[in-house]
């Protein structure tokens, strides 16, 4: 193949969309990114303008083409990667989405999770099936919620007209033409989000969709993450590229860090963590609060699947110090605030501002600082929020060796928490294994890209990940053992301070 031509990626992520554009060796040519809104309709709502987001991701992919002074012609294949679990409801005779996506991080399902919950089984009801808990995280019952909230959306629904979406299906629906005949198809990995297939055969399960009273029509078509879904419209700027690949972010990171093997595991340290472990072939229940999901399918081989350990607040807690407490004015001041103490001088900050995700999954949770003394200032708070961050993952981390029966021996890391190098040396402190950063830290995009690529034999498949894949730097456990143990305990400790918060009466 030669080097002449490029693979385009599209991340749809949670605060942006960016588009960038990789050589054959994986290197970055050129990047275009804008930041969408988050709304905020009221406590734990979040919201995206699904329109915004279709009108950035085009404005996106023109900045990438025209830095690098390439056209659709230079650009062999495009891979979608994007937010997971937000819902996109639309109309697919217009194009227009009947309301705001409601995104991940949005819990105003609860009530209808504890209803469903309440048919029988609890929490548990579909988990032998779909691999999740019931929780306000996945699609499903975020579709329940707009079919029963929006007026007349029922009606359009059981009428044929909706189509529901993850964000890789909107983005690929828009791409393909819109209402003028546009591909309505997801990946096995954005389908097990969703808590309506089956992870066993990789089709929906009607019986699940009935109980939370969404039409089948709605459903996209399930395909594997990397094949030609269709082709770019043809008055686009990626006129008749092929669009080949979808995995959905954190699958994709998995992809790009080359954890091809059972026992490799990333974590990719975001607005939230998450940490995904290759299981292989083998459907790995979950007895200690992860979710089994599916990692990757190319083409016709079989689905990989992995253990996954999604932890809601990390970068984001970040943010809050920046925006709603106003003590750093940007995400990397937290480093020196962090440095100008010694340690969290007993405090311990645990971010459980939508509840609780992996390992415990409590909605009933709410954020808690605690250990304070007078003597505690700024500094041991941005040490404390930085410090939840690696605890957080040391949780995740023990449920994975219990439940694969395997021990770590290393964590490969990316996203944008990464580039703060006291907090990877606290990670390996708290986690007692080496914690290893890839050259490329684009793994999210890279990993939608080699799906794309490999998709249309751009690339041959897993071995070129394997060769285009480098360690830029290790960190190695320093700290003893009896403290990284007291630290730790004093973190699971304030963890309990958290729980049994949010009353029916809470607002
Ligand atoms: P996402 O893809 O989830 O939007 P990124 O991977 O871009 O997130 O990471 C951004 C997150 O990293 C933000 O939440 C930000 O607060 C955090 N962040 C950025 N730089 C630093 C830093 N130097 N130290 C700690 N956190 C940081």
């Amino acid at each position: 193949m030669s080097d002449t031509k490029y693979v385009m990626a599209i991340d749809q992520g949670t605060t942006s969309t960016r588009a960038i554009i990789f050589d054959h060796k994986a290197r970055i040519i050129a990047t275009g990114q804008k930041e969408h809104e988050q709304i905020f309709p009221r406590a734990g709502w979040v919201e995206h303008d699904a329109t915004e987001i279709w009108v950035n991701t085009r404005e996106v992919v023109g900045q990438a083409l025209g830095r690098a002074s390439l056209q659709n012609s230079d650009i062999e294949a495009v891979g979608i990667t994007n937010q997971r679990e937000t819902a996109v409801v639309w109309d697919k005779r217009t194009g227009e989405p009947v309301h705001h996506a409601i995104v991940w991080q949005d819990t105003r399902t609860q009530k209808i999770c504890d209803e469903l919950g309440a048919l029988g089984g609890g929490a548990e009801r579909y988990k032998d099936r779909v691999g999740l808990p019931l929780a306000t995280y996945f699609s499903g019952p975020k579709i329940r919620w707009i079919l029963d909230n929006v007026e007349g959306a029922r009606e359009k629904a059981e009428a044929g007209h909706l189509a529901f979406g993850n964000t890789d299906s909107w983005v690929l629906w828009n791409m393909t033409g819109g209402p003028d005949g546009g591909v309505h198809v997801t990946d096995v990995t954005n389908a097990s989000r969703t808590m309506l297939m089956n992870l066993d055969s990789l089709t929906w399960n009607e019986e699940i969709a009935g109980e939370m009273g969404i039409p089948m029509s709605m459903l996209p078509e399930i395909r594997s993450s990397s094949e030609v879904y269709g082709e770019g419209r043809a008055k686009g700027l990626l006129a008749g590229v092929p669009i080949a690949g979808i995995l959905g972010d954190q699958q994709a990171a998995t992809f790009g860090q080359a954890c091809f093997e059972v026992g490799h595991a990333k974590n990719t340290y975001g607005t939230g963590n998450f940490i995904l472990i290759n299981t292989g072939t083998e459907i790995v229940p979950s007895k200690n609060g992860l979710l089994t999901t599916v990692c990757y399918k190319i083409g016709g081989a079989d689905a990989v699947y992995a253990l996954e350990g999604s932890i809601a607040v990390t970068g984001s807690l970040v943010q809050w110090l920046r925006d709603n407490l106003g003590i750093i004015s940007s995400a990397p001041e937290i480093e020196q605030l962090a440095a100008s103490v010694e340690d969290n001088g007993g405090a311990y900050f645990v971010p459980a501002f939508s509840g609780l995700f992996a390992p415990y999954w409590r909605s009933d949770a709410r954020g808690a600082l605690v250990g304070l003394t007078r003597f505690v200032n700024k500094g041991h708070i941005a040490r404390a929020a930085l410090e939840a961050t690696a605890f957080q993952t040391r949780e995740v981390l023990d449920a994975m060796n219990a439940d694969s029966g395997v021990d770590l021996t290393e964590l490969k890391v990316d996203g944008g928490m990464i580039a703060n190098e006291a907090l990877m040396q606290f990670q390996a402190d708290i986690l007692g294994v080496d914690v290893v950063r890839p050259k490329i830290a684009e793994t999210t995009a890279l990993g939608a890209a080699y799906a794309a690529g490999i998709a249309v034999g751009y690339w041959s498949g897993e071995q070129d990940v394997i060769d285009n894949w480098a360690e830029d730097k290790r960190w190695t456990p320093q700290m003893d053992t009896a403290e990284r143990d007291r630290q730790y305990r004093l973190w699971k400790k304030a963890v309990t301070r958290t729980f049994d918060w949010v009353d029916d009466d809470v607002r």
